[in-house]
């Protein structure tokens, strides 16, 4: 995954060049040289320095940040806990139906445990099928937070707190 930059203190309307760019971004200046090399981030090459918009680096910067959900594929799910796109655990997941088009899909993170769920279309259950095993819920999914105790009683326990009540 590429590593991120703070885009929050870019300013939209300013004209920047590759060294406060560099300054803002905490990189080095090597590293704008060739996002602007690679027609990645818009730049003016007629002048120099080259001069870059504000709202291009934002854009850009915005662009990069988003990348990993974008090529997320049908089977991975996105993980809240560790912001990132993720293979389901033990490659197993659970479909609940919801609409006649759409259902839930749901996993758990193998990097962090906790349930990732998302919605998808019918249509591309057979591809997600063809990653991973997938499990056909009626009502809601059964698999729980791994970060969460149980919070089951067993059946006994209640008998006698009824028992020493009357
Ligand atoms: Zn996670």
């Amino acid at each position: 995954m590429p590593k991120r930059f703070p885009a929050h203190g870019v300013k939209t309307h300013r004209i920047y060049t590759v060294w406060e760019i560099a300054e803002c971004l905490r990189c080095h200046r090597h590293t704008v040289t060739r996002w602007i090399k690679a027609r990645d981030l818009d730049a003016d090459r007629t002048c120099k320095p080259w001069l870059i918009r504000g709202a291009d680096l934002k854009a850009f910067l915005g662009h990069r940040q988003a990348k990993p959900t974008r090529r997320m594929a049908p089977h991975h799910c996105f993980c809240l806990g560790c912001k990132s796109a993720q293979i389901p655990d033990g490659n197993f997941a659970e479909y609940t139906h919801q609409t006649p088009t759409t259902g839930r899909l749901t996993a758990l993170c193998p990097a962090c445990g906790v349930v990732m769920s998302k919605v998808i279309r019918r249509t591309d259950l057979e591809a997600i099928q063809a990653k991973i095993e997938v499990a056909f819920q009626q009502a809601a999914p059964r698999l729980v937070s791994l970060s969460e105790p149980s919070s089951e009683v067993a059946l006994g326990q209640e008998d006698q707190t009824h028992a020493k009540a009357s």
